[in-house]
Protein backbone atom coordinates (compact mmCIF):
# COMPACT_ATOMS: atom_id res chain seq x y z
CA UNK A 1 0.00 0.00 0.00
CA UNK A 2 1.23 3.56 -0.88
CA UNK A 3 0.31 7.05 -0.27
CA UNK A 4 1.20 10.26 -2.29
CA UNK A 5 3.38 12.92 -0.17
CA UNK A 6 4.81 16.16 -0.93
CA UNK A 7 8.64 15.42 0.24
CA UNK A 8 11.35 17.45 0.63
CA UNK A 9 14.52 15.54 -0.75
CA UNK A 10 16.72 18.66 -0.87
CA UNK A 11 16.48 22.80 -0.40
CA UNK A 12 15.23 24.82 -3.07
CA UNK A 13 13.10 27.23 -4.00
CA UNK A 14 9.37 28.20 -2.66
CA UNK A 15 6.97 25.50 -4.54
CA UNK A 16 9.65 23.22 -5.71
CA UNK A 17 8.75 20.06 -3.31
CA UNK A 18 7.89 17.14 -5.31
CA UNK A 19 5.18 14.82 -4.93
CA UNK A 20 6.00 10.91 -4.21
CA UNK A 21 4.65 7.44 -4.04
CA UNK A 22 5.83 6.28 -0.81
CA UNK A 23 5.38 2.90 0.85
CA UNK A 24 3.23 2.30 3.91
CA UNK A 25 4.91 0.71 6.78
CA UNK A 26 2.94 -1.34 9.86
CA UNK A 27 1.07 0.92 12.21
CA UNK A 28 3.31 1.30 14.58
CA UNK A 29 2.20 1.12 18.69
CA UNK A 30 0.52 3.95 19.91
CA UNK A 31 -0.67 5.55 16.17
CA UNK A 32 -3.54 5.69 14.64
CA UNK A 33 -3.72 6.08 10.55
CA UNK A 34 -5.41 8.74 8.94
CA UNK A 35 -6.63 9.32 5.33
CA UNK A 36 -5.72 13.07 5.20
CA UNK A 37 -8.74 15.22 4.25
CA UNK A 38 -7.07 18.71 4.30
CA UNK A 39 -4.05 20.72 5.19
CA UNK A 40 -3.11 24.17 5.46
CA UNK A 41 0.22 25.81 5.03
CA UNK A 42 2.34 27.94 7.78
CA UNK A 43 5.03 30.25 7.16
CA UNK A 44 7.06 27.43 8.66
CA UNK A 45 6.58 25.12 5.46
CA UNK A 46 8.13 27.84 3.38
CA UNK A 47 11.36 27.56 5.88
CA UNK A 48 11.49 24.23 5.86
CA UNK A 49 11.93 24.47 1.78
CA UNK A 50 14.33 26.62 1.64
CA UNK A 51 16.38 25.61 4.43
CA UNK A 52 17.14 27.89 7.37
CA UNK A 53 21.31 29.20 8.00
CA UNK A 54 22.68 27.10 10.29
CA UNK A 55 20.05 24.54 10.96
CA UNK A 56 20.63 20.97 9.72
CA UNK A 57 16.73 20.14 8.82
CA UNK A 58 16.61 16.19 8.82
CA UNK A 59 16.03 15.58 5.10
CA UNK A 60 14.13 14.06 3.48
CA UNK A 61 10.85 15.09 5.02
CA UNK A 62 7.16 15.20 4.31
CA UNK A 63 5.95 18.17 4.59
CA UNK A 64 2.76 20.08 6.14
CA UNK A 65 2.41 20.99 9.95
CA UNK A 66 -1.47 21.15 10.05
CA UNK A 67 -4.02 18.39 9.22
CA UNK A 68 -7.56 16.96 9.34
CA UNK A 69 -8.71 13.80 8.35
CA UNK A 70 -10.41 9.93 9.33
CA UNK A 71 -8.98 7.57 11.48
CA UNK A 72 -8.87 4.22 9.30
CA UNK A 73 -6.75 1.94 11.75
CA UNK A 74 -5.87 1.88 15.45
CA UNK A 75 -3.01 -0.35 16.57
CA UNK A 76 -4.84 -3.05 18.44
CA UNK A 77 -3.74 -2.67 22.15
CA UNK A 78 -4.47 1.11 22.09
CA UNK A 79 -8.00 2.87 23.18
CA UNK A 80 -8.38 6.42 21.90
CA UNK A 81 -9.15 9.73 23.98
CA UNK A 82 -12.48 11.50 23.51
CA UNK A 83 -14.92 8.86 22.40
CA UNK A 84 -12.84 8.52 18.97
CA UNK A 85 -12.79 5.20 16.99
CA UNK A 86 -12.24 4.53 13.31
CA UNK A 87 -14.17 6.45 11.20
CA UNK A 88 -14.10 9.33 13.18
CA UNK A 89 -13.31 13.00 12.25
CA UNK A 90 -10.20 14.48 13.59
CA UNK A 91 -7.72 17.29 13.60
CA UNK A 92 -3.69 17.26 14.15
CA UNK A 93 -2.48 18.91 16.79
CA UNK A 94 1.67 19.42 15.51
CA UNK A 95 3.89 18.98 18.53
CA UNK A 96 6.09 15.82 19.18
CA UNK A 97 7.84 15.31 22.68
CA UNK A 98 9.10 13.11 24.45
CA UNK A 99 6.37 12.70 26.87
CA UNK A 100 8.79 12.11 29.58
CA UNK A 101 11.01 14.63 30.53
CA UNK A 102 10.45 16.95 33.40
CA UNK A 103 9.37 19.87 30.70
CA UNK A 104 6.96 16.88 29.28
CA UNK A 105 5.56 15.87 32.76
CA UNK A 106 4.77 19.17 33.91
CA UNK A 107 2.64 20.31 31.02
CA UNK A 108 5.59 22.24 28.81
CA UNK A 109 5.85 19.82 26.42
CA UNK A 110 7.22 22.61 23.71
CA UNK A 111 10.15 23.16 26.14
CA UNK A 112 11.11 19.51 25.50
CA UNK A 113 14.48 18.93 24.41
CA UNK A 114 13.04 16.26 22.05
CA UNK A 115 10.23 18.82 20.68
CA UNK A 116 9.55 18.52 17.16
CA UNK A 117 6.97 20.39 14.60
CA UNK A 118 5.30 17.85 12.29
CA UNK A 119 6.72 18.89 8.94
CA UNK A 120 9.58 20.64 9.43
CA UNK A 121 11.91 18.40 12.20
CA UNK A 122 10.26 15.19 11.67
CA UNK A 123 7.34 13.95 8.75
CA UNK A 124 4.03 15.84 8.26
CA UNK A 125 0.53 16.13 7.39
CA UNK A 126 1.06 16.54 3.66
CA UNK A 127 0.58 13.01 2.87
CA UNK A 128 -2.75 11.11 2.04
CA UNK A 129 -2.73 8.41 4.62
CA UNK A 130 -0.01 9.01 7.58
CA UNK A 131 -0.20 7.71 11.02
CA UNK A 132 -0.09 10.25 13.73
CA UNK A 133 0.65 9.23 17.77
CA UNK A 134 -2.69 9.02 19.35
CA UNK A 135 -1.81 12.37 21.73
CA UNK A 136 -1.86 14.35 18.96
CA UNK A 137 -5.50 13.52 18.12
CA UNK A 138 -8.23 16.36 18.70
CA UNK A 139 -11.59 16.25 17.98
CA UNK A 140 -13.03 18.74 15.74
CA UNK A 141 -15.68 21.25 17.03
CA UNK A 142 -19.24 20.88 15.98
CA UNK A 143 -19.92 22.45 12.56
CA UNK A 144 -16.34 22.76 11.47
CA UNK A 145 -15.19 21.43 8.20
CA UNK A 146 -12.13 19.84 7.92
CA UNK A 147 -10.56 22.55 6.15
CA UNK A 148 -11.28 24.65 8.78
CA UNK A 149 -10.20 22.23 11.52
CA UNK A 150 -6.91 22.06 9.51
CA UNK A 151 -6.55 25.58 9.65
CA UNK A 152 -6.89 25.43 13.24
CA UNK A 153 -3.88 23.73 15.16
CA UNK A 154 -1.09 25.74 14.23
CA UNK A 155 -1.90 29.57 14.34
CA UNK A 156 -4.48 29.26 17.27
CA UNK A 157 -1.88 27.42 19.55
CA UNK A 158 0.73 29.73 19.12
CA UNK A 159 -1.57 32.96 19.05
CA UNK A 160 -3.37 31.70 22.67
CA UNK A 161 0.37 31.20 24.12
CA UNK A 162 1.51 34.31 23.30
CA UNK A 163 -1.75 36.32 24.18
CA UNK A 164 -2.78 34.61 27.43
CA UNK A 165 0.35 32.48 28.63
CA UNK A 166 3.08 34.80 27.73
CA UNK A 167 1.94 38.00 27.38
CA UNK A 168 -0.77 37.56 30.45
CA UNK A 169 -3.56 39.85 28.44
CA UNK A 170 -5.68 41.23 30.74
CA UNK A 171 -8.98 42.64 30.41
CA UNK A 172 -9.95 45.84 28.65
CA UNK A 173 -5.83 45.82 28.07
CA UNK A 174 -4.81 46.80 24.09
CA UNK A 175 -3.24 44.75 21.77
CA UNK A 176 -0.83 45.76 18.44
CA UNK A 177 -1.31 43.18 16.20
CA UNK A 178 0.96 43.10 13.09
CA UNK A 179 -0.06 41.20 9.88
CA UNK A 180 -3.81 41.27 10.88
CA UNK A 181 -4.12 39.57 7.47
CA UNK A 182 -2.11 36.37 8.62
CA UNK A 183 -3.24 32.66 9.55
CA UNK A 184 -1.82 34.03 13.18
CA UNK A 185 -2.99 37.29 12.60
CA UNK A 186 -6.84 36.15 12.36
CA UNK A 187 -6.58 34.11 15.21
CA UNK A 188 -4.89 37.07 17.25
CA UNK A 189 -7.64 39.40 16.67
CA UNK A 190 -10.35 36.59 17.42
CA UNK A 191 -8.80 35.78 20.58
CA UNK A 192 -7.67 39.36 21.83
CA UNK A 193 -11.66 40.04 21.25
CA UNK A 194 -12.53 37.07 23.39
CA UNK A 195 -10.27 37.70 26.05
CA UNK A 196 -11.73 41.28 26.45
CA UNK A 197 -9.01 43.28 24.99
CA UNK A 198 -8.42 45.86 22.89
CA UNK A 199 -6.79 45.15 19.42
CA UNK A 200 -4.99 48.08 16.84
CA UNK A 201 -4.32 45.43 14.22
CA UNK A 202 -1.78 46.51 10.81
CA UNK A 203 -2.58 45.36 7.59
CA UNK A 204 -1.19 46.31 3.51
CA UNK A 205 -4.74 47.34 2.21
CA UNK A 206 -8.01 48.30 2.81
CA UNK A 207 -9.88 45.29 1.63
CA UNK A 208 -8.13 43.31 4.44
CA UNK A 209 -8.21 46.06 7.01
CA UNK A 210 -12.37 45.62 6.32
CA UNK A 211 -12.21 41.81 6.73
CA UNK A 212 -10.37 42.33 10.25
CA UNK A 213 -13.14 44.98 11.19
CA UNK A 214 -15.39 42.12 10.18
CA UNK A 215 -13.34 39.59 12.97
CA UNK A 216 -13.69 42.07 15.75
CA UNK A 217 -10.67 44.65 15.36
CA UNK A 218 -10.83 48.03 17.64
CA UNK A 219 -8.55 49.59 15.45
CA UNK A 220 -7.22 48.64 11.87
CA UNK A 221 -4.10 50.63 10.10
CA UNK A 222 -3.11 50.49 6.86
CA UNK A 223 0.57 50.27 6.95
CA UNK A 224 0.89 51.41 3.09
CA UNK A 225 -0.56 55.00 4.03
CA UNK A 226 -0.53 55.95 7.64
CA UNK A 227 2.18 56.72 10.18
CA UNK A 228 2.08 53.28 12.43
CA UNK A 229 4.00 55.30 15.51
CA UNK A 230 2.14 58.18 15.08
CA UNK A 231 -1.35 56.49 15.08
CA UNK A 232 -0.75 54.53 18.29
CA UNK A 233 0.21 57.46 20.09
CA UNK A 234 -3.10 59.37 18.97
CA UNK A 235 -4.88 56.08 19.79
CA UNK A 236 -4.02 55.40 22.96
CA UNK A 237 -3.67 58.96 24.23
CA UNK A 238 0.69 58.73 23.98
CA UNK A 239 0.54 55.68 26.56
CA UNK A 240 1.21 53.38 23.63
CA UNK A 241 -0.30 49.17 24.19
CA UNK A 242 0.22 47.20 26.77
CA UNK A 243 1.31 43.87 23.93
CA UNK A 244 2.80 44.23 21.00
CA UNK A 245 1.80 40.87 18.92
CA UNK A 246 5.53 40.27 16.74
CA UNK A 247 5.60 37.97 14.01
CA UNK A 248 7.66 39.78 11.50
CA UNK A 249 10.86 40.91 12.76
CA UNK A 250 13.41 43.82 11.21
CA UNK A 251 10.88 45.56 9.66
CA UNK A 252 8.03 46.15 12.35
CA UNK A 253 10.66 45.44 15.56
CA UNK A 254 11.68 49.55 15.91
CA UNK A 255 8.13 50.76 15.73
CA UNK A 256 7.17 47.80 18.08
CA UNK A 257 9.57 49.54 20.66
CA UNK A 258 8.27 52.72 20.19
CA UNK A 259 4.38 51.53 20.35
CA UNK A 260 4.67 49.87 23.22
CA UNK A 261 3.91 51.35 26.83
CA UNK A 262 6.81 51.97 29.72
CA UNK A 263 6.00 48.16 31.42
CA UNK A 264 4.33 46.52 28.38
CA UNK A 265 5.42 43.34 26.88
CA UNK A 266 6.83 42.54 23.68
CA UNK A 267 6.04 38.60 22.66
CA UNK A 268 7.49 37.42 19.47
CA UNK A 269 6.79 33.86 17.73
CA UNK A 270 8.49 34.94 14.14
CA UNK A 271 10.65 36.21 12.04
CA UNK A 272 9.04 36.59 8.74
CA UNK A 273 11.43 39.40 7.39
CA UNK A 274 14.87 38.47 8.86
CA UNK A 275 15.97 37.01 12.10
CA UNK A 276 18.45 40.29 13.18
CA UNK A 277 17.04 43.13 14.78
CA UNK A 278 18.72 46.54 16.60
CA UNK A 279 17.81 46.26 20.43
CA UNK A 280 18.78 50.40 21.59
CA UNK A 281 19.64 48.60 25.77
CA UNK A 282 18.69 52.30 27.62
CA UNK A 283 14.90 52.17 25.94
CA UNK A 284 14.36 48.91 27.06
CA UNK A 285 15.53 49.40 30.82
CA UNK A 286 14.28 52.63 31.17
CA UNK A 287 11.16 51.96 29.92
CA UNK A 288 11.38 48.51 31.81
CA UNK A 289 9.88 46.62 28.43
CA UNK A 290 9.58 42.99 28.79
CA UNK A 291 10.57 40.93 25.33
CA UNK A 292 9.61 37.09 25.41
CA UNK A 293 10.09 34.37 22.39
CA UNK A 294 7.65 31.83 22.21
CA UNK A 295 7.36 29.09 19.93
CA UNK A 296 3.91 26.92 19.44
CA UNK A 297 2.21 26.43 22.56
CA UNK A 298 1.51 23.53 25.52
CA UNK A 299 -0.63 20.89 24.05
CA UNK A 300 -3.28 20.83 26.99
CA UNK A 301 -4.20 24.49 26.36
CA UNK A 302 -5.99 23.38 22.63
CA UNK A 303 -8.40 22.18 25.39
CA UNK A 304 -8.94 25.66 26.76
CA UNK A 305 -9.26 26.40 23.11
CA UNK A 306 -11.90 23.85 22.97
CA UNK A 307 -13.59 24.78 25.91
CA UNK A 308 -13.50 27.88 25.55
CA UNK A 309 -16.19 26.97 22.44
CA UNK A 310 -18.23 24.87 24.32
CA UNK A 311 -18.50 26.58 26.86
CA UNK A 312 -20.02 29.80 24.83
CA UNK A 313 -17.08 32.09 26.25
CA UNK A 314 -16.23 33.06 23.11
CA UNK A 315 -19.05 34.46 21.80
CA UNK A 316 -19.28 35.11 18.47
CA UNK A 317 -17.17 32.15 18.70
CA UNK A 318 -13.95 31.96 17.16
CA UNK A 319 -13.31 30.51 14.04
CA UNK A 320 -10.50 29.40 11.63
CA UNK A 321 -10.33 32.06 8.88
CA UNK A 322 -9.10 30.27 5.25
CA UNK A 323 -8.51 32.33 2.23
CA UNK A 324 -8.05 30.11 -0.68
CA UNK A 325 -8.30 25.79 -1.15
CA UNK A 326 -6.17 24.33 -3.77
CA UNK A 327 -5.99 20.53 -4.44
CA UNK A 328 -3.88 18.55 -2.83
CA UNK A 329 -1.96 18.27 -6.06
CA UNK A 330 -0.98 21.92 -6.71
CA UNK A 331 0.80 21.97 -3.28
CA UNK A 332 3.46 23.53 -4.75
CA UNK A 333 1.24 26.71 -6.37
CA UNK A 334 -0.18 26.89 -2.37
CA UNK A 335 2.91 27.77 -1.12
CA UNK A 336 3.53 30.57 -4.00
CA UNK A 337 0.30 32.01 -3.39
CA UNK A 338 1.25 32.10 0.61
CA UNK A 339 4.68 33.82 -0.19
CA UNK A 340 3.22 36.31 -2.21
CA UNK A 341 1.34 37.52 0.95
CA UNK A 342 -1.83 38.08 -1.05
CA UNK A 343 -3.77 35.78 1.35
CA UNK A 344 -6.49 36.90 4.14
CA UNK A 345 -6.76 34.12 6.37
CA UNK A 346 -5.35 30.21 5.89
CA UNK A 347 -4.18 28.43 2.54
CA UNK A 348 -5.63 25.07 2.39
CA UNK A 349 -4.85 21.90 0.32
CA UNK A 350 -7.83 19.59 0.02
CA UNK A 351 -7.44 15.33 -0.72
CA UNK A 352 -9.99 14.72 -3.98
CA UNK A 353 -10.11 11.56 -5.43
CA UNK A 354 -7.51 13.16 -8.36
CA UNK A 355 -4.99 13.84 -5.80
CA UNK A 356 -3.66 10.14 -5.36
CA UNK A 357 -0.89 9.37 -7.50
CA UNK A 358 0.46 5.61 -8.34
ZN1 LIG B 1 10.04 15.74 26.93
Amino acid sequence: MNRSAWVIREHGVIGSPRLESLPLGSLPNGFVRITLKSLSLNHLDLWTTLGLPGIQLPLPVILGSDGSGVIEEICSSESLPFGLTVGSSVMIAPGLSCGSCFDCQSGNDMLCKSYKVMGHLTNGTASTILDVPIHNLLPIPSGWTFEEAAAFPLVFLTAWEMLVEKARLGFGETVLIWGGGSGIGTAAIQLTRMLGAKSIVVVGDDQKAVKCWDLGATHVLNRNRENIAERIKELTHKKGVDVVFEHTGPATWTTSMMACRRGGRIVTCGSTTGTDVALNLRSLFARQIVIQGSYMGKRSNFFKLLACLESGISNPPFRPIIDKVFDFKDYPAAQLYLESGQHFGKVICRVTNSSVIN
